[in-house]
């Protein structure tokens, strides 16, 4: 597959799947979902799913709806919808009127489960979860038949109508399908379709005291929307044939099941259960912070969402697992900001300049171009003043041979500038540099000499009293190893968080511009990488988080294998 934007070029399996079915006439329109549980946060294998869903619905004139699969009352939350909704939106895509819960079909679910006693295809088990587990047998051995699967269907109704009623212990009975206990397929074995769960749910409240299966509720919700290819993941292979069961058996419309590779990347987690153990044992400030997986987390780390489409097209849709290099995820967001991100200078690590023969209170309003990728992007002024701050490893009083920033007697260029010519320096007790005395040339106006003299360092500056304090957040990766879900016998992945994956710098000093800076907005500081503005920040001490460093290390991997 080839492509260089946010188009793929070359068809994808399913989309050839849908060709195909088009074109025999199994289905007339195209009609997809995206089906996340309200469990936890969307992450970036979840717009794998919405890129595929959405873009696919898109690319056919067809729909895609966004429903909740809201099953388990003991994990979801309306924070979690919110925050769905609001990430996929974000990323770009819409739903329009089409927001279905599967907690509303509770109803229907269950009126149909009713039909299915009635035709002697479910029954009310009593065993234990343990004993259903041993009747189940295993991939080489055949199950064994329920003692409770030749209930009559008028037991069956009066049980679990009790059930429903909530006149049962918890987890003393399950209604199953009958199917076939000896069937190869694991997932055929009777499997269950009701759990007696007394538990609130965040939209039916305790009308229920019986919660339908994933598996049964699934196919049924695909089934009523009707929905033409139920795009899911490769796990639920094997749960194709019970998803066609329970359809064919109770008579209802059949939507075409497909399944791709889920999205794996190193250096981090991508389970809606390990992401949440990361909140709530404090490894992480929370769902959105800026080092998570997560869209909300990409999103404050300076993700923007054209770098999620096009790494999410990029990498494609097949039918074999693997694991995507994190830095791919980082190159498609280099792509971006480089064509779209401002440029300003700040200084991380300051170290005071002071110009001798600039005139003391003079400040000059230089220009400076906001983006040379973006000639549309314009351009802006910056101060210039006697004083003003270069990044500390931008000076060195004994510089080895090729270093071309500034030392004593070396001349450099500051960027949009003066050329500035080092005379002296102050050190303090410790002998550390405190201050660089410089001298500028009026002639080199914009950082150009009049006469051609060439300078081989150029570096990024900020005035001392027309700069602004900023705070700047350094993160890193959030794990030590490419695969922090492999862990040996006694051990967490969280064993593996990265201490270091953030470190905080809260004496940098940028251009008076950055004042301005909203939270989402982009930069890059030149030299230093793309940064975004953080909501932490205040008027007083805007904060920015580094989204990615400018150097391109999955390039240049890439070019080494090649
Ligand atoms: P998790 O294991 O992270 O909790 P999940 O599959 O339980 O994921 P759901 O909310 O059920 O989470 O997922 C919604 C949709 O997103 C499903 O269709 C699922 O197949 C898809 N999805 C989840 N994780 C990935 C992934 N890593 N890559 C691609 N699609 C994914
Ligand atoms: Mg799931």
């Amino acid at each position: 597959m080839s492509d260089t934007g946010n188009e793929i070029q070359s068809k994808d399996f399913i989309r050839t799947i849908i060709d195909e079915d088009l074109a025999s006439g199994r289905y007339d329109k195209v009609h997809t979902r995206f089906p996340p549980e309200p469990n936890g946060y969307l992450h970036i294998g979840h717009a794998k799913a919405i890129c595929l869903n959405f873009g696919i619905a898109k690319d056919y004139n067809g729909m895609c709806n966004l429903r909740m699969d809201d099953t388990n009352p003991a994990k979801e939350s309306m924070e979690y919808v919110e925050a769905i909704k609001d990430n996929i939106r974000w990323l770009g895509f819409d739903w329009e009127d089409r927001l279905y819960f599967a907690s509303d079909n509770y109803e229907k679910l269950y009126e149909l489960a009713v039909k299915l006693i009635k035709m002697g295809k479910a029954f009310v088990c009593d065993l234990t979860a343990d004993q259903i587990r041993e009747y189940r047998g295993t991939l080489t051995e055949p199950g064994k038949n329920s003692p409770f699967r030749e209930r009559t269907v008028e037991e069956n109704l009066d049980l679990f109508e009790k059930m429903r009623n909530g006149e049962f212990e918890d987890g003393s009975r399950v209604l199953r399908a009958k199917i076939d206990m000896t069937s190869p397929n694991l997932n055929m074995r009777d499997p269950v379709l009701y759990r007696v769960l007394r538990a609130n749910h965040y939209r039916t409240g305790d009308k229920w005291k019986i919660y339908p299966m994933y598996d049964w509720t699934h196919g049924s919700c695909d089934s009523f929307e009707g929905i033409t290819h139920s795009i899911c993941t490769l796990e639920f292979e094997d749960h194709r044939p019970l998803y066609e069961w329970f359809l064919q058996t109770l008579g209802l419309y059949m939507p075409r099941q497909v399944e791709f590779a889920r999205l794996n990347l190193t250096y981090t987690v991508m389970s809606k259960r390990k992401l949440l153990t990361l909140v709530n044992e404090k490894a992480v400030t929370g769902w959105d912070d800026p080092r998570m997986p997560t869209l909300s987390g990409l999103r404050r780390r300076g993700f923007t969402p054209a770098s999620i489409r096009d790494f999410c097209s990029r990498i494609g849709v097949s039918k074999v697992n693997s694991v995507v290099d994190y830095a791919f995820l980082e190159f498609c967001l280099r792509e971006d900001l480089n064509k779209t991100a401002n440029r300003v200078m700040a200084v991380l690590d300051p170290l005071k300049v002071v110009i001798e023969n600039y005139p003391d209170d003079l400040v000059e309003y230089m220009d400076a171009e906001n983006n040379p990728e973006d000639p549309n992007a314009g351009t802006r002024k910056i101060p210039f003043t006697k004083e003003l701050f270069i990044e500390r490893d931008d000076f060195m009083i004994d510089p080895p041979k090729k270093y071309f920033r500034l030392s004593p007697g070396k001349e450099i260029r500051l960027k949009n500038g003066y050329y500035i010519k080092c005379v002296d320096y102050k050190t303090d007790a410790d002998g550390k540099v405190v201050e660089v005395i410089c001298s500028y040339d009026p002639a080199t106006k914009g950082g150009w000499s009049e006469d051609g003299r060439m300078v081989k360092g150029t570096s990024h500056w900020v005035s001392a009293s027309k700069g602004i304090k900023i705070e700047v957040r350094l993160y890193d990766k959030l794990f030590l190893k490419p695969d922090p879900e492999v862990v040996g016998e006694n051990e967490r992945f969280t064993d593996f968080i990265n201490p270091d994956s953030i470190k905080i710098l809260s004496d940098c000093i940028a251009e008076p511009s950055l004042a301005e800076a909203k939270a989402g907005d982009n930069f890059q500081f030149l030299r230093q990488g793309y940064f975004v503005a953080d909501k932490d920040g205040t008027k007083e001490k805007p904060v920015f988080n580094r989204s990615v460093g400018l150097k391109d290390s999955w390039a240049k991997t890439q070019s080494k294998n090649q």
